[in-house]
């Protein structure tokens, strides 16, 4: 089955905030089995509501509508969805008594567009709100001779959460016809999507029962696959031998096949061999040190480093010679060997890493354009450099040379 979500909210069409909750219904839906085929984000006005809604029940068998249950002006889900189905609201007297009571026991008083909130769909079950005060809706119906699962959800996202959780899960399982799905991430670093895509695609279209997205990132492109079986092991199977092919065909550049990051990959690596590592860094200014500390445990195998961005901490903190400086200049493929050399002796580490180059986006020249990058890998017999020109901003640049750095080291460990 598919489903289409619309939030509601006209703040969600500023760029303030952000639709999230569409995200979390995705994520469960899918595992569910059910895939969103559109999401549409409208702000409160009711004409445009009807309209979105209108499209959404001649589309999606499944319609979710998130937010605009409140009890203000500018909630106007419960009116715009009667008027799309053509039900009546109804008013739930119990509820409305229920609101008195608690306004009495809190000494308030109940205004009358708060009452809107004991307002139902015709026909509509009444979903629990143990979180907030908005109740949402569950209606099972025909829309133009179709069958329609039509709920609504507050906007609050840990009310929505709540209440999908509670609620709308288990039921929505009832309502779906049996289905088993498989899927498979894997993550390839330094290559370039369209270089991967040309050589993944070959292989990838010999399945057209599987679904195939190809994402890529700084540094890194990802293949999602997803399929469906009439058993959950033959859905696997599927996957698996996609997987593997894809395996074979990027067995330089796959880093992960269970989700892994790359310096989580590194971790383990470094661990298994019971190596240590060092980092001396310029232009990346910590970067590489931030990734690889963002891992718990990591002061098992990082030993630490130095940021030396002036010549002058090169040589103080990774004794690289004067004259090499002066000769090669900082951003040059001999000091970035003398940093990976001089950190790891000074460090007393298995490895040892030295980074340097122009981030931009200023002091770039002919010879040394913004964007090139030296990264070096010492470890005690050799040093191993690589130099790449990379394209884009600052920041991008700086991640590019980190995710450089650890693909080296997991080459090497590999
Ligand atoms: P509402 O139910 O429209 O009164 O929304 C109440 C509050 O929930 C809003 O002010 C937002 O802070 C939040 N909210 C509403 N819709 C969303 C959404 N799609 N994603 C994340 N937060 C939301
Ligand atoms: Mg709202």
């Amino acid at each position: 089955m598919n489903a289409e979500i619309i939030a509601i909210g006209s703040e969600l069409l500023t760029p303030f905030r952000q639709d999230t909750n569409s995200l979390f219904l995705t994520k469960r839906l899918n595992e569910l089995g059910v895939e969103v085929i559109f999401k549409t984000i409208v702000g409160d006005r009711l004409e445009h509501l009807l309209q979105a809604s209108r499209i959404a029940l001649t589309r999606a068998q499944i319609v979710i509508f998130s937010g605009g249950l409140g009890p203000t002006e500018d909630d106007l889900t419960r009116e715009c969805v009667a008027q799309a189905l053509g039900r009546e609201l109804r008013r739930d007297h119990e509820m409305v008594t229920a609101l008195y009571t608690s306004a009495a026991a809190m000494r308030m008083r109940v205004s009358e567009n708060h009452v809107k909130q004991a307002d139902y769909i015709e026909g509509a079950e009444i979903l629990k709100n143990s979180r907030g005060s908005a109740p949402g809706q569950w209606i099972d119906t025909v829309y133009e001779g179709q069958r329609r699962i039509v709920i609504l959800l507050p906007g609050p996202p840990i009310e929505i959460e709540g209440m999908f959780n509670d609620h709308c899960f288990d039921r929505l399982k009832q309502v779906l016809p049996e289905e088993h799905i498989a899927t498979c991430e894997l993550k390839l670093a330094m290559v370039s999507e369209p270089a991967a895509d040309q050589r993944a695609a070959k292989i990838y279209k010999q399945f057209s029962d599987i679904e195939t997205t190809v994402l890529a990132s700084p540094g890194e492109v990802q293949f999602h696959l997803k399929t469906r079986g009439a058993t959950q092991e033959e859905a696997e199977t599927r996957v698996d031998e996609l997987a593997s092919l894809l395996e074979d065909e990027f067995t330089e550049e796959i880093f992960s096949c269970t989700g892994e990051s790359l310096e989580q990959i590194v971790a383990y690596f470094l661990q298994m061999r019971g190596a240590t590592l060092s980092v001396a860094e310029s232009c990346t200014g910590g970067l590489l040190a931030e990734r690889i500390t963002r891992i718990s445990g990591s002061s098992r195998y990082f030993m630490g480093g130095a940021l030396v961005y002036s010549d002058q901490l090169k040589q103080d903190f990774c004794g690289v010679p004067p004259q090499l400086l002066k000769s090669d200049g900082a951003v040059s493929h001999s000091v970035a060997a003398a940093l990976a050399e001089g950190i790891r002796q000074r460090c007393k580490t298995t490895f040892g890493i030295g980074i340097t180059g122009v981030a931009g986006p200023s002091g770039g020249t002919s010879e040394r354009p913004v964007g090139l990058v030296y990264v070096a890998l010492a470890d005690g017999k050799h040093t191993e450099v690589v130099d790449r020109i990379f394209p884009g901003g600052r920041e991008r640049i700086r991640w590019f040379a980190t995710q450089l750095a650890l693909d080296l080291l997991r080459r090497k460990l590999r």
